[in-house]
């Protein structure tokens, strides 16, 4: 999947709203981009308008070679069955009034993938199996169940179809550290075993540590550094990034820095200007950061950031 100068504006009475703001990746088939970043920074919205759950107000999204924003609503019903999305609060996204078996054969027999009944409650019984759901829970609600049995169920939901593409919006954000361990793990087995490709959104970068092959961070819209995970963590540049990795306890990554704390606001997303969009809480912001934009820079194979600061 390619993202090319992705924008998605909404109206706002003040003025346009800069939610995505000219975004750009390649994400290879079987890995998967972290996209990282404070709530409001664009995130859940880039991961909606690659699916089209959102239109965008620019660019392009390819997928498998195809411009995907131009298909027509016939020809992306046929993709959705590929492309799938897990939510933060799967609670708020399974119907209450279902049962296990009813919510993770709803897609297959909406999508008309198996007509017959007794396949399909197999093919249930096999999804329940590849997420790690005891089959004795099959006739349960989802009230009945903890976070980490929930989200196996939105796990099995989504590929409940043909899946090779998943955006996980905060898929661990809910729950506690020793189950959100235990939901990653299952993603990433899943990844392997059937060819997964996912774009993990998250505000947390300690999740994505060891799950991202790539993680890009984001500020107001933009993509301000990207890099391999690995990088990432051991040569950040981005002002922004730094203060974000050095708010991990110590514990989970090797890092000597004090916490950096980010003082002033975020500025508004509303016309924003054409400069540094973190200049106002960057340390190290100079004259030309409130003067000119910087664009996103390649620093090495692989690794870009957008910051004047980098060359000098
Ligand atoms: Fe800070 Fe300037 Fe870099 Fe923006 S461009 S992050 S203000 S140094
Ligand atoms: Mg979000």
């Amino acid at each position: 999947m390619e993202a090319k100068n992705l924008k998605k504006y909404f109206k706002t009475p003040k003025g346009m709203l800069h939610a995505v703001d000219g975004v750009n990746f390649k994400l290879r088939k079987g890995t998967t981009l972290g996209l990282v970043g404070e709530s409001g920074c664009g995130k859940s919205t880039t991961g909606r308008v690659l699916l089209r759950l959102l239109e965008a107000t620019d660019g392009e999204v390819i997928y498998e070679g195809k411009n995907i924003l131009h298909l027509n609503s016939n020809e992306m019903r046929a993709l959705r069955k590929e492309m799938q999305i897990i939510f933060q609060d799967p609670y708020a996204s399974l119907n209450p009034r279902m049962t296990v078996s009813q919510i993770i054969e709803e897609p297959i027999k909406l999508n008309k993938l198996i007509k017959n009944k007794e396949e399909r409650f197999i093919k249930v019984l096999e999804l329940m199996e590849l997420v790690g759901l005891s089959e004795r829970l099959i006739n349960t609600y989802p009230h009945e169940l903890d976070g980490g049995r929930r989200q196996r169920i939105g796990i099995a939901r989504a590929l409940s179809l043909n899946t090779k593409f998943i955006v996980c919006d905060e898929p661990v954000s809910a729950l506690d550290v020793s189950i959100q361990a235990q939901i990653l793990n299952l993603m990433k087995e899943l990844q392997k075993k059937l060819d997964l490709t996912y774009i993990f959104i998250t505000h947390d970068l300690s999740v994505v540590n060891h799950f991202s092959d790539e993680i890009a961070v984001m500020y107001l819209g933009k993509i301000i550094e990207k890099a391999p995970s690995e990088e990432l963590f051991s040569h950040p540049i981005h002002p922004y990034t730094n203060a974000l990795l050095s708010a991990i306890p110590k514990l989970t990554i090797k890092q000597d820095n004090e916490q950096i704390i980010l003082k002033g606001e975020i500025v508004s997303p509303i016309n924003p200007k054409p400069i540094c969009r973190f200049a106002n809480r960057c340390i190290y912001a100079k004259k030309i950061c409130k003067e000119k934009e910087p664009a996103l820079e390649k620093v090495c194979e692989n690794h870009y950031v957008a910051c004047h600061l980098f060359k000098e």
